[in-house]
């Protein structure tokens, strides 16, 4: 695996420390758990970090100094993909891969180059999962998009130039086509989430109000929290339901939760609309910490702009509670509408106010909407399966870089143009 950005060791809730570092982690812990030795590639962010840490039994993370050895957000990441594909592409001279799986476009450069650096009889398929896809994020963003230009250029090229595309659902799928990815190299399988982390059984956080709904995810605008606070005054002006909003997420300590601009946008939205007292902003959490929250939710609201896939639901899903979903990305395929939760339309502060009452008044629908996600999430979302899955694909795109000997028509990253 090679994660340029998100570590398996990193804390989550940061900007840039959510899904992708769960994704890489878990994945590759089920992997080894399948009898495949996997390390994870990752930049040094830190001086101090160890070259080599074991994460799991058969994981072993590898730190590649690639650029300064200090935290840079990922958007500024571009001009370290080289050094970092190099680092690799050493780390390989003793013991190659059989395949190589990049995570976000500038991995999939940084493996392609390694891939490429290796003597042709020795070529080492490459398998690409974006996690999120510029087209998609530009489309949504606009001018906040801060990713770097070449993007435009270099994400495609990366799908079309990798022997597959693992994508993380449907709606990918059809995005990776537009962009120019060849529908027979691209394979669907989900991120997985822990059912024995996640699950309806265990100790539950006290509520401070009767109800109470949870939203966790990074903290960033365009996962769309805003519209839940304007939604739950929303509300409580036609209901008067008694109703506490739990965000987790933002920086971690209670010092630093101040200064985080999103945690100060959002504090102004709930004090603008008077339901400050109800809006509970808790920072950072770690994973073992987030079971307990969940369990205490009557309902979780995930309600982005767009979302690549999605964990959060899934965890709520496992841990039996319905789900208040904008209908976009990964969440159109994981909660069922009517099914395991709510589907709303995207920016939609009164559909989800709506969807809220309707779960909130009815404690037989919440039930029936928690159990059935449940079910739904041990029936596909275990990461064992999802595992299974993904060696399913690895194994075909070995064989489909054979036959193709896809090598010779990689090309390089300096020999295409806009
Ligand atoms: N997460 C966490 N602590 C936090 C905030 C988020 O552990 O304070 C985890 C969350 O439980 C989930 C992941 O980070 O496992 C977020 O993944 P998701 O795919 O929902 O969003 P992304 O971060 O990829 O946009």
């Amino acid at each position: 695996m090679i994660s340029e950005h998100a570590s398996p060791l990193a804390t989550l809730g940061g900007v840039d420390a959510g899904g992708q570092n769960v994704h890489v982690a878990a994945l590759s812990s089920a992997l080894a758990r399948r009898g495949h030795s996997v390390t994870v590639y990752t930049r040094r962010d830190d001086p101090a970090l160890a070259d080599r840490v074991t994460f799991a039994p058969g994981v072993e993370v590898v730190h590649i100094t690639a650029g300064p050895e200090r935290h840079i957000l990922k958007d500024e990441l571009l001009p370290y993909m080289e050094a970092l594909g190099d680092g690799v592409a050493a780390d390989w001279a003793q013991n190659p891969p059989d395949i190589v799986h990049g995570h976000f476009w500038m991995s999939g450069l940084a493996a392609l180059r390694a891939a490429g650096s290796i003597a042709a009889e020795r070529s080492i398929p490459v398998t690409q999962t974006f996690h999120a896809l510029g087209a998609v994020k530009r489309r949504h963003q606009g001018l906040q998009d801060t990713s770097p230009p070449e993007r435009e250029w270099l994400e495609p090229w990366v799908g079309r130039s990798a022997d597959s595309v693992i994508a993380t659902c449907s709606d990918e799928a059809f995005e990776l086509k537009a962009l120019g990815v060849p529908s027979t190299g691209i394979y669907v399988v989900p991120c997985g989430v822990d059912l024995s982390l996640f699950s309806p059984e265990g100790p539950a956080e006290s509520k401070g109000r009767t109800f109470r709904i949870v939203t966790v995810g990074r903290l960033v605008q365009r996962k769309g929290v805003d519209l839940v606070i304007e939604a739950m005054a929303r509300l409580v002006a036609d209901t008067a339901q008694d109703v506490e909003l739990v965000i987790v997420g933002g920086s971690g300590s209670a010092d630093s939760l101040r200064d985080d601009p999103e945690v100060q946008r959002l504090s102004a939205k709930a004090r603008e609309l008077g339901v400050e007292d109800r809006v509970h902003i808790r920072g950072q959490l770690g994973l073992d910490a987030l079971p307990a929250v969940y369990r205490s939710a009557d309902v979780v609201a995930c309600t982005p702009w767009y979302e690549p896939f999605g964990i959060v639901p899934l965890e709520a899903m496992a841990s039996g509670v319905p789900v208040v979903a904008s209908s976009v990305g990964g969440l159109i395929d994981t909660v069922v509408d009517g099914g395991t939760g709510i589907h709303v339309p995207p920016r939609d502060s009164a559909g989800i106010a709506d969807a809220l009452a309707a779960l909130l008044s009815d404690e037989d629908l919440r039930r029936t909407l928690g159990r059935a996600g449940r079910e739904r999430i041990e029936a596909r979302y275990a990461w064992d399966q999802i595992a299974a899955d993904t060696e399913r694909s690895y194994r075909r795109t070995i064989a489909r870089a054979r036959g193709a000997s896809s090598r010779s028509a990689r090309g390089t990253v300096e020999g295409v143009s806009r």
